[in-house]
């Protein structure tokens, strides 16, 4: 469903992504690692043009694009079809803040869907209601904690009705206690068959639910495999030093 062929980025002088290949099946969950600076966010945003390669082939479902081709009315259709067809929820929430839970998850919907308002608001419900929030509807995000804050992101993404959802560290700037909860909600999305790619740390949830685990360093995938593969017999030295460096 998602195929990157010989992606390469640099910023000036920094070579961030060399080559990457991936494919992603659908209701495939991989799980990225990778150090700091490894190249895992930039992948990602790859993926929607949020930031653009400087080459190679980039493929969502029927959408295909080519880095570096002069921007035209078509080439900008494509984009935007391919955006409309990803859930990106990003390590910070980023949920209007003068919106409610609800009218947040509404706004896609409403504005890029052209749904009608009764309609948004039943979905939006349902939504929220999916991921445990249906007593916090009303709520702007600043009564709401970090976690909450965050299933509403994932709910706004859902919203779009995504081939793929795409998450960029979706815990890390969550309090511990409250990491639980979006991972479950992450969890039982993927149960349901949701394409997924998750760049976390956190490796009970790559046992527990990625098909896939990818570990990146330096603008490479260095390695992949099964999380067993991966956790219990990395084979190269860059990936054992890493799982003993967060181990
Ligand atoms: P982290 O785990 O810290 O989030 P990461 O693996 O997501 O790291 P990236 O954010 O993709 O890493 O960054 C990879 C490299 O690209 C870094 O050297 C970073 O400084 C550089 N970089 C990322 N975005 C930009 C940008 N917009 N302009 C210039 N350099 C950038
Ligand atoms: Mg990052």
């Amino acid at each position: 469903i998602i195929q990157l062929q010989n992606i390469k980025k640099s910023f000036d002088e920094n070579v961030v992504l060399k080559d990457i290949n991936l494919s992603v099946g659908k209701s495939e969950v991989v799980v990225i690692m990778g150090p700091s600076g490894s190249g895992k966010s930039t992948l990602l945003r790859c993926i929607t043009f949020l930031e653009e390669p400087d080459k190679g082939v980039i493929r969502l479902g029927e959408n295909e694009v080519t880095a570096g081709n002069q921007p035209n009315k078509q080439r900008k259709a494509t984009i935007r079809e391919l955006r409309q067809n990803t859930g990106f929820v990003f390590q910070q929430f980023n949920l209007f803040p003068h919106r409610t839970a609800l009218e947040n998850v509404m706004e896609g919907p409403i504005v890029i869907k052209k749904m009608d308002r009764d309609q948004a608001k039943k979905k939006a419900i349902a939504l929220l209601t999916k991921v445990g929030l249906a007593d916090r509807m009303d709520h702007y995000p600043a009564q709401l904690s970090g976690g909450q804050q965050q299933r509403v992101a994932i709910a706004r993404a859902l919203s779009m009705e995504p081939m793929v959802m795409l998450y960029d560290e979706p815990t890390s700037a969550l309090d511990p206690e409250l990491v639980r909860e979006v991972l479950l909600v992450m969890k039982d999305l993927a149960k349901e068959g949701m394409t997924m790619v998750v760049v976390t740390h956190e490796m009970g949830f790559a046992k527990d639910v990625a098909d896939r685990v990818i570990f990146m360093d330096d603008g490479v995938i260095v390695e992949e495999g099964s999380s067993q593969e991966i956790f219990n017999n990395p084979k190269e030295e860059r990936t054992k030093q890493f799982l003993q460096d967060v181990g």
